[in-house]
């Protein structure tokens, strides 16, 4: 069955997409004993870095499935993407942008230096200090259950828990996001219990997903926020154009730009090494690949991604119709001086 990717800008079967994605991760492999696994949370130092799997499911056509994509792990900061989407849900983009911002932050993702010394408001929902000011406006209304529950309506996937080993390994070893949360109830931006934010924002990271619930979510994102199978719209369509918008400028942390320009796909990265992609009208895609380059992100999944974004045309500046296949007309070498 042909599907919503193109490859040398035709359509392609399900099987022949899928060997291309296949020698995509044979070269992605190379990159693993570049990184590490993070393990500053102890528990997420035991991950084998060896594990890398991807699923990817278009619009339309069946989902390719390879490698470890059914192994759990924890969501880690793709879950800001979840708590963002039931924040602008609940309080809509103003009351929202007014306790985070919506620009890059430049540093790193545990950073408070922006945020003490430069800034009244974390940058954006997608660092931990915006995420944990999002975490304290959702304790007010939403118990970690009613997201529990919509985490795995999002993702398709019911059998999303609560990793409770890895929350506990958070908490023994979170000091650096209890600095943050409490600078960040020092500026009023966080108004409710800041103990219960900061435990609310640990559990939300540590919920055990794969990258084929990653790519069930992703798949919703890409289509607008509706199930491409059931028609039933999640998320407005107005709050999907900002979620992709800040995956797109913040979702790498300080490696966003490069990322930006390498792949081009609206992305979100967790320290336990999992990738929602959201190719927009395309397919949504999850990676897991648990060692990280020293931004935090998936070193092999980042290099996955790079090699299918160019031959699937899943970046964001490819046209979905054919039109871009088409021949330059004039050559910019006919401008230069001679
Ligand atoms: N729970 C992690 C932390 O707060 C998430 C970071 C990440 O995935 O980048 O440090």
């Amino acid at each position: 069955m042909p599907n919503t990717l193109h490859v040398d800008y035709e359509l392609k079967t399900h099987d022949e997409t899928e060997q291309i994605v296949r020698e995509a991760m044979e070269v992605a492999r190379q990159e693993i004993p570049k990184g590490a696994v993070a393990d500053y949370i102890p528990e997420l130092g035991k991950a084998d870095p060896n594990q890398l799997g991807i699923c990817i499911y278009p619009i339309q056509g069946e989902k390719i499935k390879l490698g470890d994509c059914d192994k759990r792990f924890t969501i880690q900061s793709i879950s800001k993407i979840i708590s963002l989407c039931v924040a602008l849900e609940l309080f809509g983009p103003q009351k929202l942008f007014e306790k985070v911002e919506a620009e890059p932050s430049g540093e790193a993702f545990n950073s408070l230096v922006e945020l003490d010394l430069n800034s009244n408001k974390p940058y954006n929902p997608l660092i931990n200090s915006g995420a944990i000011a999002v975490a304290g406006m959702l304790i007010e209304e939403v118990s970690f259950h009613d997201m529990l529950r919509f985490a795995k309506e999002l993702c398709d996937d019911d059998d999303i828990v609560l990793n409770k080993t890895v929350y506990e390994s958070e908490m023994s070893t979170c000091s650096r996001n209890r600095a943050i949360a409490y600078l960040l109830e020092s500026k009023n931006i966080i108004e409710s219990d800041v103990e219960d934010a900061l435990r609310f924002y640990t559990k939300m990271c540590s919920l055990d997903v794969t990258a084929e619930s990653l790519a069930n979510f992703a798949n919703r994102l890409a289509n607008d926020g509706v199930g491409n199978v059931s028609g039933r719209r999640y998320l407005s369509s107005e709050n999907m154009r900002i979620v992709k918008t800040l995956m797109l400028t913040c979702g790498m942390y300080d490696g966003s730009g490069t990322y930006a320009v390498q792949v081009g796909i609206p992305t979100k990265s967790g320290v336990g090494g999992g990738l929602l992609a959201v190719s927009d009208k395309r397919a949504g895609i999850g990676v897991f690949g648990p060692s990280l380059d020293a931004k935090g992100n998936s070193i092999a999944g980042c290099r996955l991604l790079k090699e299918i974004a160019g031959k699937l045309r899943l970046s964001l500046f490819y046209d979905t119709d054919m039109i871009s296949a088409k021949p330059i007309d004039y050559s910019l070498h006919d401008f230069q001086k001679r």
